[in-house]
């Protein structure tokens, strides 16, 4: 579908360091395609805590307790887990296309009876989510990279339901197999280390 334009966005996109989070609203969902395989992803202790506008949360990586201003103020750490991810589209709800003013750009479009507005993105991105009770989540992606050949073998749908840190679930909705496009190869390569995207990154939406 964007194969033949890759090349001229991958270029673009290339310029766009630091790389921007991937973030999704309750009943979002995001079609991706995993760069990192599972034992490249990085794993970090991040505080959580609201923007300066207070609109959104953010995530600070954590650098250790002792040399730690969050850590001093009483915010406890939780573990987050790191991938880099080629995002093709985000499908948005009318809530989030209401309050974007690029919306006039995205495509609208009907799935399972509600209206969605989809966003052409094209970049890679940085995908975020915790290791979830009882390392759930973790263990749910180590499963998928176990019976999909390392993440990186097809593309996936990953979806947000709910809006709350108690009631949120990220879910990823595996694709038929098919080759890694030999431009997201490229792109991936061109990219620094995931340790380093990750340490330099000062904050984190989503
Ligand atoms: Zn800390």
């Amino acid at each position: 579908m964007v194969k033949g334009i890759l090349n001229a966005i991958i270029q673009e996109s290339n310029a766009q360091l630091p790389l921007d989070t991937l973030y999704l609203r309750d009943g979002e969902s995001a079609h991706i395609r995993f760069l990192t395989k599972i034992g490249e992803g990085v794993q970090a202790d991040c505080h959580r805590m609201r923007s300066d506008t207070g609109r959104r949360w953010i995530w600070k990586l954590c650098p250790g307790e002792s040399l730690c201003i969050y850590c001093q103020k009483g915010n406890r750490p939780t573990i987050s887990m790191f991938f880099l991810v080629f995002v093709y589209s985000i499908n948005h709800t009318p809530y989030s296309a209401n309050r974007n003013p690029m919306s006039k750009q995205w495509t609208a479009l009907q799935e399972n009876g509600q209206t969605f507005y989809k966003e052409t993105v094209c970049r890679p991105m940085i995908l975020r989510v915790g290791i979830g009770k009882n390392a759930v989540m973790r263990k749910r992606l180590v499963d998928m990279s176990q019976k999909f050949d390392d993440l990186t073998d097809r593309d996936y749908i990953f979806r947000r339901t709910g809006s709350e840190l108690v009631d949120t679930e990220y879910t990823f909705e595996p694709r038929n197999p098919s080759p890694m496009p030999p431009e997201l190869t490229a792109l991936k390569d061109a990219l620094p280390c995931m340790t380093d995207i990750v340490t330099n990154e000062d904050h984190h939406t989503g």
